[in-house]
């Protein structure tokens, strides 16, 4: 219940419509319980059967007063007018022309109650879906292991047209189908109190049943959005992997795991198909046999004089319950819709709900100069519960580079990610210029800083705006600027559109040489105070290495750097070289100290050399 709430609030800026679609569902239903009604002076006319005493009770000008009453005897006073002045057929015609307006208007009033309902349904989901993806994108780094991709873009696009479906039918359900129930059930009251009373006996029953159904379902619909979230995990590790899984012959193997988890999903959604699809046929079914206890209790009452109806009302009465059990029908239905929706709107919340471990504090101030250093400070720091750095006491002097080396697996780049506050160290802390990094408002600190990796991060738009990214007012000129410091200019101009280039899914149409070149002409344009380098030239050849290394090296000039260098021949001018070793510093000194000090870089270094 308070998921439920919780997606209509998502209506909430949208209250003007609501009364909108109030009023157009009530015209919508009041006009088309007035065809039903028509049809029985039109019978009483077919078969010659008003009574005298009507007649002379129609012939004065009702009272006006809102209520049935008021309008049908208005009705007849005109339709007895009618009748005697024209005869019969000018009042068969004339009941007809008032069917046909009325079946118009009542068109009319569904047609503008569904589109607002439309309305409403677009702003509401869109709403929610700008609320999980604003959501997603602020989350910290550490929530973002790979096995949740599938599922966070299961989550905000399945999940979401979930709700999206479970919405439209819920707000029919919630207000629609209810309101023509009750004023159809007026209509039928004002007919005969006493056969209306008999039909409400019988409903109750056929209602419990289906909502013992429905009530299953719901686990069923969890399961389900589970199985689909792994579903698209695979699609995504399969797109993103094929050059890996052709070299390795590994299409059995991933075609084997889809076909597992797709059979799985399959299963899941019959089992969920025998419960959601017996709730209509049964509601069909308990309501035609209403219909048929009526038929049996309201005829015999009928057919021995002993009721207030006469035969054409009957057939009226009849007509008009029949269509109560069309919303009846819908309801029921409409409440597995809903437990899907449920299920998946959990999903949705559970994710909107997560709070970021990386926040500002309330009183952060923003960082403007970085003057002096970058400090560990005691840093310890585990993801789960394997500590990663022990200990970590450095201080990265500004306009010093300082270079991270050691074996894989040693925790460099971890120690790198501190700098930018992706993680919090578990003890100890990271400081700017002396403040801790959790004093400062993090925009304020990444935005001092550049980072280039291993794998460039391009997103699929031009050149230009790769290069430009995150700085909209970026000029021509400076990006152009940024792409020859980068020596990415040759090649951009040699593109088909130059600077306007599309380069394709995450930079597919370029090579990796080109792809780490436009990441370095962004971090160049961002012109940051530190530089963060994570292996940035490891996964090159030699021929592109020596492109990329010069731009590198151009943007290191004058800044300060952390670089993780897998090949040591690129960091043998730092300032300081730090070699770590499960998670912890083993040795510190520049080039020529460390190769005297003949320890662990010495080791890598001859290894290197070899
Ligand atoms: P290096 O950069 O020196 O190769 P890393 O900092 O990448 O080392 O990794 C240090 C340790 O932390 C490794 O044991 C690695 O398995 C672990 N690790 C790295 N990233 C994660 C993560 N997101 N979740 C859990 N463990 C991680």
């Amino acid at each position: 219940m308070k998921t439920y709430l919780r997606i209509l609030a998502y209506a909430r800026p949208l209250r003007r419509y609501l009364p909108q679609y109030i009023l157009f569902s009530l015209l919508g239903i009041i006009f088309g319980l007035i065809n039903f009604t028509l049809l029985k002076p039109l019978f009483d006319v077919l078969f010659g059967q008003v009574k005298e005493a009507d007649i002379a009770q129609y012939r004065q000008m009702p009272d006006f007063g809102l209520s049935i009453d008021y309008f049908t005897h208005l009705f007849n006073h005109y339709f007895l007018q009618i009748t005697e002045t024209h005869g019969k057929v000018g009042s068969l015609f004339f009941v007809c022309l008032v069917i046909v307006v009325s079946v118009f208007l009542s068109n009319l009033f569904v047609y503008l109650s569904s589109i607002t309902l439309a309305e409403i349904r677009a702003k509401v989901i869109r709403s929610l879906r700008m609320d999980i993806f604003g959501k997603v994108s602020d989350l910290h780094l550490g929530f973002f292991s790979d096995e949740r991709k599938g599922d966070l873009m299961s989550r905000i696009t399945n999940d979401v047209q979930e709700v999206e479906n479970s919405i439209v039918s819920s707000l029919k359900v919630v207000f629609k189908e209810p309101a023509t129930i009750i004023i159809y059930f007026i209509a039928l009251f004002t007919m005969s109190f006493k056969l209306t009373l008999f039909t409400l006996i019988l409903l109750p029953i056929s209602g419990t049943i289906i909502s013992e159904i429905t009530k299953r379902l719901k686990k069923k619909a969890r399961q389900s959005q589970e199985s689909l979230g792994r579903i698209v995990n695979i699609l995504d590790e399969t797109l993103s992997g094929m050059r890996v899984i052709k070299a390795f012959n590994a299409r059995p193997y991933v075609v084997d795991k889809f076909d597992q988890e797709v059979n799985r999903y399959a299963n899941i959604n019959v089992s969920m198909a025998h419960k959601n699809e017996l709730a209509s046929p049964l509601s069909q079914f308990m309501g035609v046999s209403v219909v048929a206890g009526i038929l049996l209790y309201g005829g015999t009452m009928v057919l021995n004089n002993n009721s207030a109806l006469d035969a054409s009302e009957f057939f009226v009465y009849i007509v008009i319950f029949s269509q109560i059990l069309n919303p009846a029908k819908a309801i029921s239905s409409a409440f597995s819709t809903i437990q899907r929706g449920l299920a998946s709107g959990e999903r949705i919340f559970s994710v909107i709900d997560t709070k970021p471990a990386i926040a500002d504090k309330a009183d952060a101030k923003a960082m403007t100069t970085f003057n002096e250093s970058i400090t560990f400070k005691n840093v310890q720091f585990k993801y789960q519960d394997e500590t990663v750095l022990k200990d970590i006491n450095l201080t990265i002097p500004k306009g010093k580079t300082v270079a991270l080396v050691g074996p894989s697996g040693g925790g460099k780049s971890t120690l790198a990610d501190l700098v930018p506050r992706f993680y919090d160290p578990a003890e100890g802390e990271v400081l700017l210029d002396g403040v801790s990094l959790q004093d400062y408002t993090t925009a304020s600190i990444r935005s001092k800083m550049g980072i280039v990796t291993q794998e460039s991060i391009l997103f699929n738009d031009t050149i230009f705006n790769n290069i430009a990214f995150g700085i909209p007012d970026a000029s021509a000129e400076n990006v152009e600027q940024a792409a020859r410091i980068a020596n990415a200019h040759d090649f951009i101009i040699e593109s088909p559109q130059g600077y306007q280039t599309e380069i394709g899914d995450r930079g597919s149409r370029l090579s990796g040489g080109q792809r780490q070149r436009l990441s370095i002409a962004r971090a160049v344009l961002k012109n940051p105070d530190i530089l963060i380098l994570d292996e940035a030239t490891s996964a090159l050849d030699s021929e592109s290495e020596r492109l990329v290394q010069d731009a590198l090296n151009k943007l290191m000039q004058n800044r300060t750097s952390l670089v993780i260098a897998h090949r040591l021949s690129t960091i043998q001018h730092a300032d300081m070289i730090v070699v770590l070793k499960h998670g912890e510093i083993v040795e510190t000194g520049s080039h020529t100290e460390l190769l005297q000090l003949n320890g662990l870089y010495k080791k890598l270094n001859t290894m290197q050399t070899l």
